[in-house]
């Protein structure tokens, strides 16, 4: 059960370039960066994405994801930090064992962001708003 490719990584049954270990959490380097020091941020136990991870386990990761990016920032001499976590297939996310990503950035690296949209109008705006505040209720 749970035996997901980054629970191996854990457990060293899977070797990785490790950055940072302690009690709880792990980082170590992507195996396909986006950049050379694209580190990847997670929690030790197996949580499938920011749905389920506990609230404590959240609050205790992000203090660990800014010293690294501050660390891969300076590390790599990048000129800025991506942070990204994705959630769900849709989203992106292959693994299923809840991650951030911590991606250097430089000026010249060719990679881009995604395209934007635009709404409608304000009334399809203040729609989507109240769609979303509804389920914080
Ligand atoms: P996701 O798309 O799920 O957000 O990202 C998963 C990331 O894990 C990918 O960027 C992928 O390159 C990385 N990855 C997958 N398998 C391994 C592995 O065995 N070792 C390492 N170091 N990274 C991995
Ligand atoms: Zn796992």
């Amino acid at each position: 059960m749970n035996e997901c490719v980054f629970c191996k990584i854990v457990k060293r049954e899977i070797p990785s370039d490790k950055i940072y270990e302690d009690d709880n959490f792990f980082a170590f380097l992507d195996i396909n960066p986006n950049n050379p020091g694209h580190t990847l941020v997670i929690p030790k136990n197996h949580y499938e994405n920011i749905y389920s991870l506990p609230d404590e386990i959240l609050c205790d990761i992000g203090p660990i994801v800014k010293k690294i990016s501050i660390a891969v920032k300076k590390g790599v001499n990048a000129d800025g930090i991506n942070i990204i976590m994705n959630n769900d297939i849709a989203a992106g996310q292959i693994v299923p064992h809840a991650h951030f990503h911590v991606i250097p950035r430089f000026a010249d690296d060719g990679l881009r962001h995604w395209p934007r949209k635009s709404y409608s109008n304000k009334e399809e705006v203040a729609k989507t708003a109240g769609k979303i505040k509804k389920e914080l209720t």
